[in-house]
């Protein structure tokens, strides 16, 4: 399924970019986080990350979540319904964003 690969490819490309800017950053913390993160598992990673770093990585690791979630999603088979109504997300939205968790009705 593409989808699974595309999830994979922007959680690839989103932890590069965490790290990226975990390199940058001046705090003596942060680039002790980068061993961290780049000994941890993808999950525990999430929650790692998600727990020690600023605002400023918020929107990278909310996506990155979602991203997360809908590969689980696939793992055990519930990938494309809708979180709320359990309807079948239209192949469109999948294919705009294949970590979309709400049918159209639900997302308004
Ligand atoms: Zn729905």
């Amino acid at each position: 399924m593409h989808h699974q690969k595309r999830l994979n490819d922007e959680i690839a490309q989103i932890k590069l970019n965490i790290l990226t800017m975990l390199s940058k950053s001046a705090y003596p913390t942060h680039q002790h986080l980068i061993q961290i993160l780049d000994n941890t598992a993808n999950n525990e990673w999430l929650d790692c990350a998600a727990e020690k770093l600023g605002p400023e990585y918020a929107f990278l690791i909310s996506r990155m979540t979602k991203l997360e979630a809908a590969v689980s999603q696939i793992e055990i088979g519930q990938y494309g319904y809708c979180c709320d109504c359990e309807e079948k997300i239209p192949a469109k939205s999948l294919e705009l964003d294949p970590a979309t968790q709400r049918c159209t009705k639900c997302a308004q």
